[in-house]
């Protein structure tokens, strides 16, 4: 058990680790802290990436530097096994005001880890430690840290600088904490997980006029409006009923003054979807009704669609691979029962449409207070779980010797 004075007393059920692992158990909260403290924006992981390759030189694993700027890859080859596997863990903060008084508080002001990737970095690093001291697999694990998942693509960055050229995988994994979800507890959805996250801006172009005199004039924002309600249909006309889709117009810009009419209007969506087809149909639906609505009042609409994250879908095979790996190991309590998909996005969607494999979710904790983990994600009072370290940790070691065999 661990002795360190910054975790909270012992709860009556820890979540569940390997005794191996449990030992490591103050070291990984050491460096979890440390990453914590030291938060880095998107691409300017340089001192994490820096914390992680040192380690796994030092652990024995081959690194590798510099894919997707800074992202690590950690390989250990053991046995003369031909299997390849990928287990990824993301390295980047947000650029939020951490405002929780816990010693390890970030110290750079306006950012700090508040999607716990310290904690997916350090539980990865703990898994790393461990399979490297004892080796107890066949074939090649390839350990990926990745840059930059807020927002900004870090794993398509390392996909388009050769990932999978340079490191062939038979299947890839990672894992999410989830606050709201009892802590230690494992989490596994088959097929569609998580929502594609697309954007678009639409600009209506009219011919501007004075408001006196509309008939002179071709008005962008009656188009730009027709436009909007029109857009409302996609989901509830063209996309089947059983299926997931958001179609938000989330900003609408036209105008100065009362009384002229303005040349253009703007509007801002943001667009989700469960499944690729619909993603499909979403934007040739956008982009058609945009423009027939523009026409129908005499105006054109441009839309400039950004196809940014796309949906993440588990493979039906990894996913049973993944979910038996904890079923032996931790028993069906361990395990959250039917969990939804999520409508929430994940760049991990990126390695999942190259290489089969699975995105998994690990309980963050229920209670509010410290160290309970029950915070949402990307709030200014969000925390890690401390205790989860070694759940996850022990989790990438089982996942890593039951499929290198
Ligand atoms: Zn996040
Ligand atoms: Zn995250």
């Amino acid at each position: 058990m661990n002795a360190r004075t910054d975790l909270p007393p012992a709860l009556a059920a820890e979540p569940p680790a390997l005794d191996a692992i449990r030992a490591l158990d103050g070291e990984m909260v050491d460096i979890r802290h440390q990453i914590h403290q030291n938060p880095e924006l998107g691409f300017e992981e340089v001192a994490t990436s820096d914390l992680v390759a040192e380690r796994l030189a030092r652990w024995g694993y081959e690194v590798h530097r510099g894919l997707g700027r800074t992202g690590v890859v950690g390989t250990l080859k053991v046995g003369n096994g031909t299997k390849r596997l990928g287990i990824r863990a993301d390295m980047d903060a947000l650029p939020v005001q951490e405002t929780n008084g816990r010693p390890w508080a970030s110290k750079v002001l306006g950012k700090m880890h508040a999607c716990g990737h310290d904690g997916h970095t350090t539980m990865l690093l703990g898994a790393a430690r461990h399979l490297a001291a004892t080796r107890n697999f066949d074939g090649t694990l390839h350990l990926i840290f990745q840059p930059a998942e807020e927002g900004l693509g870090g794993a398509r960055v390392m996909i388009e600088d050769g990932f999978f050229d340079k490191f062939p995988c038979d299947a890839v994994f990672a894992l999410h904490n989830m606050p709201g979800l009892e802590a230690g507890k494992l989490g596994f959805i088959t097929g569609p997980a998580m929502a594609s996250s697309d954007s678009a801006v639409i600009t209506v172009t009219g011919n501007g006029g004075h408001g006196a005199m509309p008939q002179m004039s071709v008005d962008p924002v009656v188009a730009a409006s027709a436009i909007v309600m029109s857009l409302q249909t996609i989901v509830s006309r063209n996309v089947p009923p059983l299926d997931t889709a958001i179609v938000t117009v989330g900003a609408f810009h036209a105008g100065t003054t009362f009384n002229v009419i303005p040349e253009k209007a703007e509007l801002k969506l943001t667009i989700r979807a469960l499944r690729p087809q619909v993603r499909d149909q979403l934007q040739q639906r956008i982009t058609e009704v945009a423009q027939a609505q523009a026409a129908v009042y005499g105006a054109s609409a441009e839309v400039a669609y950004d196809r940014r994250y796309p949906v993440l879908v588990n493979d039906a095979e990894a996913t049973d691979f993944a979910r038996r790996v904890a079923l032996d190991w931790v028993g069906e309590a361990g395990v959250m029962p039917n969990l939804a998909p999520l409508t929430g996005s994940e760049d991990f969607a990126f390695f999942l449409e190259k290489c089969k494999g699975s995105y998994l979710l690990l309980g963050n904790g229920t209670g509010q207070g410290i160290g309970e983990g029950g915070c949402m994600v990307h709030n200014p009072n969000y925390d890690f779980n401390d205790r989860v370290l070694g759940t996850g940790a022990s989790y990438w070691v089982r996942l890593a010797e039951a499929f290198l065999v």
